[in-house]
């Protein structure tokens, strides 16, 4: 079977350096905020051109330190996208505030900039753009409109590490940036992980002293905090994997260009990057009105495919319990019924590329 990622292929390349790194590690004995997660964290804001980089026990986790660190509370509003992983609204609503849902892009399944200004009310504190499936989310727009309105904006790159708008990689271009570091994601650790990422010094300490139970200095709380740190062996994994991204990503968009070659002029909708956008290819996600015949036969001939997402956030059961939500978000519904993910990671051969296309060109 052909899964949709496969870590065993990716751990069997490594497996040296990354032995190597957490045996390191556990003879350090360093195992709570450690030499690795300060070198992780210095190594990825310099990879972003940034000065801070902290460390967290989850993506989940650096969206929710990110908005308590932005002074994100009940009665705010949080503009964001229906068409995303649960985690992106989910921290809204643990900090008390309320998710916002606009409408998607159909070529890129990212918030449409042109559809959030009608969203706006005099209690919207902030804006989540998403760079869902490793597209960036078309940020000059989204900036443009956070400031005239005093939006601060929060980028989640849970699934694009490394991808870039006009030249500029994501988590650059908002307040903060917040990365998954989840073992699926394109840069992904052995456990649970995350980071998030900021040129404001005030905000980069705010989260520091978030994720470690409210404190800068030990043993004084200034603040009701979490136990959110970035654990010292993944980082110690994280920064063997770190070096290599930037090829692995450039491995999945080879992958991408033989499956887009394969299925080209299909009656079936292809991934799209934008001009002056750099797609990383963290899912390679087509449309079709025959989504369960395809799957069906992907499965029968030794493939998987997986559906992201069958349900867009505002049709959510924890959502519509808690908001009046009467929304009519038809481009996230379209989707939500079309996509279909084929199997994506870099260790993908040619072979099994044929394979999986040839399966799909011949359902009709
Ligand atoms: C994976 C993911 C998250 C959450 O990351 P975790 O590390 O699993 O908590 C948030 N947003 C998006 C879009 C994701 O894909």
């Amino acid at each position: 079977m052909i899964p949709m990622v496969d870590l065993k292929r990716q751990y069997a390349r490594l497996k040296n350096e990354i032995d190597q790194a957490v045996g390191q590690a556990l003879e350090q004995t360093q195992f709570i905020l450690g030499p690795n997660v300060s070198a992780l964290e210095a190594e990825i804001a310099a990879y972003h051109g940034l000065p801070y980089a902290v460390g967290c026990a989850n993506g989940t986790d650096a969206l929710l330190l990110a908005l308590r660190a932005c002074g994100i509370g009940p009665g705010d509003e949080v503009i964001t996208t229906p068409f995303t992983f649960i985690a992106t609204a989910e921290v809204v609503a643990l900090v008390g505030a309320k998710p916002v849902f606009v409408d998607i892009c159909p070529d890129t399944f990212n918030i449409d900039p042109g559809k959030i200004a009608a969203k706006i009310t005099s209690r919207t504190k902030a804006v989540i753009p998403v760079h869902l499936f490793g597209h960036p989310a078309d940020m000059d727009p989204i900036i443009d409109i956070a400031r005239k309105h005093h939006l601060k904006v929060i980028e989640d790159c849970a699934q694009a590490f490394g991808a870039t708008y006009q030249g500029q990689t994501v988590g650059t271009m908002g307040d903060v940036g917040c990365f998954s570091f989840f073992p699926s994601k394109n840069l992904g650790c052995y456990g649970d992980g995350g980071i998030a990422i900021t040129h404001d010094e005030e905000i980069a300490s705010k989260i520091k002293m978030l994720r470690n139970h409210g404190s800068a200095v030990r043993y004084y709380h200034s603040e009701v905090g979490y136990n959110s740190r970035l654990d010292e062996i993944q980082a110690a994994i994280l920064r063997v994997k770190l070096p290599q991204i930037d090829t692995a990503n450039d491995a999945r968009r080879e992958n991408a260009a033989a499956y887009c070659q394969a299925m080209a002029g299909k009656d079936i909708v292809l991934p799209s990057e934008r001009p002056g956008c750099k797609h990383v290819y963290h899912q390679f996600t087509i449309r079709t009105k025959n989504r369960q015949t395809i799957a069906d036969a992907l499965q029968g001939a030794g493939s998987a495919s997986a559906v992201y997402y069958p349900v867009p956030l505002h049709q959510q059961d924890v959502f519509l319990k808690m908001y009046d939500l009467k929304e009519n978000l038809s481009v996230s519904e379209t989707c939500a019924h079309e996509v279909l993910s084929l199997p994506m990671f870099p260790e993908l051969t040619p072979e099994e590329i044929r394979l999986i296309t040839d399966v799909v060109n011949n359902v009709r």
